[in-house]
């Protein structure tokens, strides 16, 4: 149905560089603004920090939290690299024993009005192959803080996280088509587009381009988002940032904040 966006992750081919980090060749620019916004302000400048809030079904220990906290770190790292220094994610509030039991199959029932993401845990995950979700359309304060929410397995890869976390990001005026208001899923339209994240199988870490943007490799899909890449519509609706064409950045990630509300 149209309020749900699934993002199975089936057939992920992901290369990512095994270098670790060379802190002598990056350097730190200017600080983001933060914002207690989870999704990118439209009208905002880069860089950006994003605050989510980040609420797991079941009362966990805190070490849970902590490996949590360390996947959502990768996540700003990928964000901040794809995004070539312009978003990263500033701050990550943890709760727990928002929703003992829950599972995602019953995700719209799920109505946790303080929250950007909700973690089940992997036993009660009962929609695979899907393996996360976005939920858009909602009206904000009902199944999250805003218009959308991220639902994820406590197990889920970092590209699951990157991909839902990359349907989250943006606020997009692209209309039609089903389209939802952030990048689409491409996946769901022929023919395949190996140059995004938004679809099955990317590689490198990249949103399309095209048009007459730098780098253009956005395959036209028939149906969705058609001719549009990701890119030129991120533009359209936030004309004060910028693509470079590299998908990647020499700018030290700025830190992440972290806060845990642990139920005892
Ligand atoms: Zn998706
Ligand atoms: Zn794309």
């Amino acid at each position: 149905m149209n309020g749900v966006r699934a993002g199975a992750a089936l057939v992920l081919l992901v290369l990512v560089p095994a270098c670790g980090d060379h802190s002598e060749s990056k350097h730190a620019g200017p600080a983001p603004s933060t914002t207690v916004e989870p999704i990118v302000p439209l009208g905002s400048s880069p860089p950006v920090g994003l605050v989510w809030n980040v609420g797991f079904a079941e009362n966990v220990p805190i070490a849970d939290m902590e490996a949590q906290y360390r996947k959502f770190v990768q996540l700003s790292q990928d964000l901040w690299s794809v995004t070539e220094g312009q978003v990263c994610l500033s701050k990550i509030r943890f709760f727990d024993a928002v929703s003992p039991g829950a599972k995602p199959s019953a995700s719209e029932s799920l109505h946790v009005s303080n929250l950007d993401v909700v973690i089940y845990a992997s036993a009660n995950w009962d929609i695979l192959p899907v393996t996360g979700q976005v939920l858009f359309f909602s009206p904000s304060g009902t199944l999250g803080r805003t218009d959308r929410r991220i639902d994820i397995p406590d197990d889920a890869r970092r590209t699951t996280v990157l991909h839902e976390g990359s349907h989250f990001t943006w606020k997009l005026s692209w209309r039609g088509n089903n389209l939802p208001p952030g990048l689409d899923d491409e996946y769901n339209y022929d023919p395949p587009d190996s140059a995004c994240i938004m679809d099955l199988s990317f590689s490198p870490l990249r949103w399309c381009s095209g048009g007459s943007l730098p780098s253009p490799n956005h395959v036209t899909k028939d149906g969705g988002q058609g001719a549009t890449s990701c890119w030129e519509q991120i533009l359209k609706d936030y004309p004060n940032y910028h693509f470079g064409g590299s998908s990647t950045t020499a700018t030290e990630l700025p830190p992440v904040a972290v806060e845990y509300n642990d139920t005892p």
